[in-house]
């Protein structure tokens, strides 16, 4: 049994990651300011044992509290906004959780010893021209974007990692992960997954953006955190920056199409504006994932859409 920080604790990823911890059988930590999280997660999260909260926003120092706990092993740095809608609303604290939170993280972790697990983003490769991406493709992102407060911020807190790596030999890990849905998803985060389900069981107009024919790769979040504790317990010298996702590829129209057979619905189907620098496409190369990690997700998305359709339907 070990004790874990998780920052973002509440949010979507936080919440299916503390749970895996807690049922693996280890104390959790969990940091978030509830800027973009959901409180029903909290609810639930408050109903595990083992997992403590702080209410703490990672743009600030760690709590000096937790600088004196010698039992925490590691840090899964997962907080910052990460829907297009939330990360655009305040585009300037977006960067600074991206930046600072990083920061913070590693001067907590220099401290104390703690293992360092950061979660980048596919949106590092920005609209790609490689594809699919492997992690040595450096991207095509647009530095002035509407999109730039996450994927540059995300950027520049992999070289911020990088170079502690580098410099001190901590360990140090990188997630870069690809489109993920599933159960604990907020309902408002504006997704098009979330969107898709949520607007068939309202009977609502299901809003594909443009032609629809831009293409996505969608994980369900059991395996992606199934990789996450992998590479957390890897050799200290596997750093990455390492993929995770599904390398299954969908056209937006294809998943209305599924969402459709899913669910028995009046909705149809209406296009709205494409939102600028939206990627044509995007698709990962898991290869060093599966090498490193004898890691691939196993969950296709037809099933993983029937999990998540059926936590919607319990949350309404
Ligand atoms: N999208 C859509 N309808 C929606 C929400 C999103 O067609 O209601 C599209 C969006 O334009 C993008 C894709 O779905 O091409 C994935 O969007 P999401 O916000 O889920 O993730 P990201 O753009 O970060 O990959």
């Amino acid at each position: 049994m070990a004790k874990y920080i998780v920052t973002g604790a509440v949010g979507f990823l936080g919440t299916n990651l503390c749970k895996r911890l807690i049922d693996d059988g280890h104390k959790v930590i969990g940091i978030d300011n509830m800027y973009s999280a959901m409180p029903r997660n909290l609810d639930y999260l408050k109903t595990l044992k083992g997992f403590e909260f702080i209410n703490h926003d990672i743009c600030q120092a760690f709590p000096s509290e937790l600088r004196n706990d010698k039992e925490i092993v590691g840090v899964y740095n997962l907080a910052c906004p990460a829907s297009p809608p939330r990360y655009q609303k305040d585009p300037i604290y977006t960067w600074k959780t991206s930046v600072l939170g990083a920061l913070n993280c590693v001067e907590f972790v220099r401290e104390t010893g703690a293992r360092l697990f950061h979660t980048s983003t596919s949106e590092v490769y920005g609209n790609p021209l490689e594809h699919p991406q492997s992690e040595s493709y450096w991207g095509n992102v647009n530095p002035v974007g509407i999109r730039s407060c996450y994927d540059e911020g995300k950027r520049a807190a992999e070289t911020l990692l990088i170079d502690f790596h580098r410099m001190e030999k901590h360990p140090v890990k990188i997630v870069r992960i690809f489109n993920t849905y599933g159960p604990h998803m907020d309902p408002e985060d504006g997704r098009v997954v979330s969107n898709f389900i949520l607007q068939a069981l309202g009977d609502e107009p299901i809003t594909v953006y443009g032609d629809g024919k831009q293409t996505r790769s969608f994980c369900y979040v059991d395996d992606l955190i199934e990789g996450f504790v992998r590479f957390m317990n890897s050799d200290d010298d596997f750093v990455g920056p390492c993929n995770m996702g599904n390398p299954g590829e969908f056209t937006m129209l294809e998943l209305a199409d599924l969402i459709f057979d899913k669910i028995d619905t009046k909705s149809e189907r209406i296009h709205k504006e494409l939102p600028k620098d939206d990627p044509v496409k995007r698709r990962p190369n898991i290869s060093l994932a599966k090498e490193m990690l004898g890691w691939e997700p196993q969950v296709p998305l037809s099933e993983g859409l029937d999990k998540t359709i059926e936590y919607y339907r319990n949350i309404k």
